[in-house]
């Protein structure tokens, strides 16, 4: 261990740098104290402290010294004692890891309250009913997180009180009433945690910072953090922080703030204000707040100073923040900051609003975005010309169009979307308890809360759809359904919930393309007049994507369709067609009599009727993409996938005997199945070797491409072929293929009196063809590394099998953070690709490289690939933008 580590830093000392060491919220408190905010003074306890916590079960043995000096310190400049019974120092206790994760670690109010010290903050605020008010919410707030107690119990204990004195706002008990709920929530303590709630200040700290480090590890916490891909291993800080009261009277209040609209990216005054309130009363939805924007009349100087920190803070962090404020008796005091989340258009329109102002640059702008974002704007949306009934309406928190049914707790909506049912979440709001609820739901609705609501915030962050704060809905979760202007909801019924627009439809909605994807599709242009903003926002940062990015982009397709929109979602060649699915619909027949063939003249019979079949399609394809790539891979499935499924063949079979009905074909058919049976078939006959132990089949299909390739340069075309020979794993195979084909090709040259050129080249997707990548590469003018069933054979994993039998496991114990099959592994699977590439490289300096798995689109993957020197990426048509961008980022 290093000896003079430093466990604590005062705000002073900090910096927005030092996020991994101080949190978010310690780094950017101590950004703020050093940029002259109004930040109260306090301190940050490390995340590493919090590791040495969490492994040890103790604290580090200098960390209660450093608390110590470091309390004396603040102590010394607040001029008052940590619950000093005449003039006592509060602080809270803070949460604060790496990557916020709201809502998912407590934070403690008003620590230093005692029965003594409440007095003393009476006389000191000169206010009685603040000073029990503070000390109630005290107790509640420890009592729940430190010491585990339900906290409903102070709930219904503090809605009882009310409800006897016939009111129905906290801020309409008095002083006597909160003195007298004290005394209940200190029994409920003693009751329900088996002690009574500490009147020692310190003791009360530092319960409260091992609770803080405790709570890195609740459930909630990290399923969170599994959702959101964020390391377990990180720990959190814990932030000191002097007090400043919100609950002092009218001329105080708490709130959040945005320095733009998080939803919509533009420029304005957008947050929630709540006067007479402290902590988290702004965001639990407790009382209604009051738009940012009324601040003005109720505190102009505060007002104008909060609109000058905020434009102080947007040029420094040169991005949107988020801020939550609170103001004690007209005096302004900074609590939180962090560039905030937004959703994924509004991320795309900063970017261009931010280098139009000149704050940053087109490598910086590319940084702002994300493929993921990306992908989830091109979503489909409502059909505004659809018959709709409207339900009602809320505060757009998250876009998206959702539809499902109607469901109103989480428990019951895991349990339907585990069986298939698409719901939606109703609630009258959410908590960090209805995560997984969320997460399972295609969208969120609430009644209450506002856009920095538990439901809206959360939802956002994963790019989920989300309604809150639709007042006029009436939830009973008690009787499972909801009322809206008369109409009844029930459990199960279909809603349609728009995240862009707020409002709530009753029954299913049909969907429309987004302007994102007519964009692409070249249906909507980002010069025209009446263009959508978000439209011209993404043709920008897709102009920077691309000036910038060395890898190229080529789609998946297998026809000359997907190859057209493909080329017009801006692909730059086919990196993978997949020839079987040219062989099903109608032309089965005619591959099941390859399969039945008895004699080399039967075989040769059948092959000779696909041969024009395969020939066309390669035409079309070929004219399709005209200049561009075309990599056809020859024929890669087992066999058996082209016959019937093997049980109901058997049926069909025994049937017909029973009847003495016999079929000559059935039968033979029958046969061929249990002769072609296989217990791996993903191991079996397949790939090359089919090549290898059918004749002719690889050579009919390699004279298809020569044929229509010379035929497309006869119509002054620019065919491309690329063929490519699947799952070699030692250069021998890739040998015997490459002769014949070469010999094909020469045939077809001296017919048709074209120089043909075609590339012949191989997928490494077996662990012996990457080990082995440098003798391959003698045979073969390019690789695509073929990731799916290389992570299959690498792993040992069927995917076929595994993402529904045990991933689920090995994702909720860590293993991996995310299927291998979805980012690409890049310890085991990546290390073959790097030495493949070196190895081949080395071998012919000129091969080109390239990937065809569904990593190929997949973001983080696609970073990797830049990384390793590929040239191209292939990955289905819709998932082009999103790779462009990806390239893009990863190479600015
Ligand atoms: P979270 O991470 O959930 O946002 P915070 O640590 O920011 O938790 O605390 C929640 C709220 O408690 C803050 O937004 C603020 O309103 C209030 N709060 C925290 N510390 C103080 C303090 N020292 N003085 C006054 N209010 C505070
Ligand atoms: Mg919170
Ligand atoms: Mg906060």
């Amino acid at each position: 261990e290093n000896k003079d580590q430093k466990f604590v830093y005062d705000f002073t000392e900090g910096n927005k740098d030092l996020k991994d060491l101080l949190g978010g919220k310690g780094a950017n408190l101590a950004e703020m104290t050093n940029l002259g905010l109004p930040v109260p003074p306090g301190f940050t306890i490390t995340t590493e402290a919090c590791k040495v916590y969490l492994e040890s079960g103790d604290e580090p043995a200098e960390l209660r010294d450093e608390v110590s000096a470091h309390l004396d310190a603040l102590e010394q400049k607040m001029g008052k004692k940590l619950g000093q019974a005449d003039n006592p120092l509060l602080v809270s206790v803070r949460s604060g890891a790496k990557f916020s994760m709201p809502g998912m670690m407590d934070t403690v109010l008003n620590i230093g309250l005692s029965d003594e010290s409440v007095a003393g903050l009476a006389q000191q605020a000169g206010d009685e009913r603040f000073a029990w008010d503070s000390y109630r919410r005290l107790i509640q707030m420890f009592g729940k997180t430190v010491l585990g107690v339900d906290g409903e119990l102070f709930e219904d204990a503090l809605e009882e009180a009310k409800a006897a004195k016939k009111v129905t706002v906290d801020t309409d008990l008095d002083a006597a009433d909160l003195k007298k709920l004290v005394k209940q929530f200190k029994k409920i303590v003693k009751t329900e945690a088996g002690r009574d709630f500490p009147q020692d200040p310190r003791e009360q700290m530092d319960l409260a910072i091992c609770s803080v480090f405790e709570s890195w590890n609740t459930d909630r916490a990290k399923l969170y953090r599994r959702q959101e891909r964020i390391p377990g291993d990180l720990g959190t800080a814990v932030n000191i922080c002097s007090m400043v009261f919100g609950n002092l009277g009218p001329d105080s209040g708490t709130g959040v703030a945005f320095t733009r609209d998080p939803a919509s990216g533009h420029q304005g005054v957008y947050g929630d204000y709540l006067q007479n309130a402290q902590g988290e009363d702004v965001v639990a939805g407790i009382r209604n707040t009051v738009p940012l924007a009324d601040l003005e009349s109720i505190d102009k100087k505060s007002y104008d100073q909060l609109m000058q920190i905020m434009e102080t803070l947007e040029n420094h962090y040169k991005d949107l923040c988020d801020i939550e404020f609170t103001i004690e008796r007209g005096q302004l005091w900074m609590l939180q900051t962090r560039v905030g989340k937004r959703t994924a258009g509004a991320a795309f329109r900063i970017a261009t609003q931010l280098v139009d102002q000149g704050l940053i640059d087109e490598a910086e702008a590319l940084q702002r975005v994300n493929g993921a974002q990306l992908a989830q704007l091109m979503f489909p949306r409502f059909d505004d010309r659809a018959k709709t009934e409207l339900l009602g309406r809320g505060i757009a928190a998250s876009p998206g169009a959702a539809v499902g049914k109607a469901v109103f707790d989480s428990y019951t909506a895991v349990k339907w979307s585990r069986s298939g049912e698409k719901v939606i979440l109703i609630r009258r709001e959410t908590n960090p308890d209805d995560l997984d609820g969320m997460i399972a739901a295609e969208g969120i609705l609430t009644s209450r809360g506002g856009k920095t609501s538990h439901a809206a915030v959360v939802a956002r962050g994963m790019g989920k759809t989300c309604v809150c704060g639709a007042e006029e809905l009436e939830v009973d979760t008690k009787r499972r359904r909801m009322t809206v202007n008369g109409t009844v909801i029930e459990e199960g019924d279909l809603v349609s919930v728009d995240g862009s627009t707020g409002k709530v439809y009753k029954g299913e909605v049909p969907v429309v393309p987004s302007p994102v994807v007519e964009y692409f599709e070249g249906r909507m242009h980002a010069g025209a007049d009446d263009a959508d903003e978000l439209v011209q926002a993404v043709h920008r940062i897709m102009a920077y994507a691309d000036r910038v990015r060395r890898l190229r982009v080529r789609a998946n397709a297998d026809n000359a369709e997907d190859a057209l929109r493909a080329r017009r979602f801006g692909a730059q060649g086919i990196g993978l067609c997949r020839t079987e699915h040219m062989f099903l619909g109608e032309r089965r027949e005619m591959v099941e009599k390859l399969i039945l063939a008895d004699t080399d003249d039967e075989r040769e019979e059948a092959l000779r009727a696909l041969l024009p079949q395969q020939k066309q399609d390669f035409v079309e394809l070929f004219e399709a993409m005209d200049g561009l790539p075309v990599t056809v891979r020859l024929l890669d499935p087992p066999l058996h996938e082209f016959l019937p499924d093997i049980t109901e063949l058997s049926v069909r079979v025994a049937l017909a005997e029973a009847r003495k009905d016999h079929n000559e074909n059935d039968l033979r058919l029958l046969q061929a199945v249990h002769r072609l049976h296989e217990q791996n078939p993903m191991l079996g006959l397949r790939g090359v070797r089919l090549g290898l132990v059918i004749p002719g089949l690889f050579t009919m299909q390699v004279r298809a491409i020569a044929e229509a390739a010379a035929q497309r340069i006869e119509a002054k075309g620019d065919p491309r072929a690329e063929i490519m020979i699947p799952l070699v794993g030692t250069v021998q195979e890739l040998e015997i293929v490459r002769e014949e084909a070469e010999q094909v090709i020469a045939e077809v040259r001296q017919q048709t009196g074209i120089d043909l050129k075609l590339a012949l080249g191989t997928m490494i997707e077996l662990p012996r063809a990457a080990l082995t990548a440098g003798q391959i590469a003698e045979a073969a003018e390019f690789f695509s590394f073929g990731t799916n069933d290389l992570t299959q054979t690498v792993w040992g994993f069927s995917r076929d099998d595994v993402e529904a039998s045990f991933f689920t496991a090995y994702l909720e114990k860590g293993i991996f953070g995310v299927s291998p099959f979805e980012t690409i592994d890049k310890d085991g699977v990546g290390s073959l690709v790097r030495n493949a590439v070196e190895a081949g490289r080395a071998t012919r300096p000129d091969l080109k490289l390239g990937v065809c798995g569904e990593h190929g689109g997949d973001p983080e993957s696609v970073h990797f690939f830049h990384e390793v020197g590929l040239d191209y990426v292939s990955c289905s048509p819709f998932r082009i933008p999103v790779a462009r961008l990806e390239a893009g980022r990863a190479a600015a």
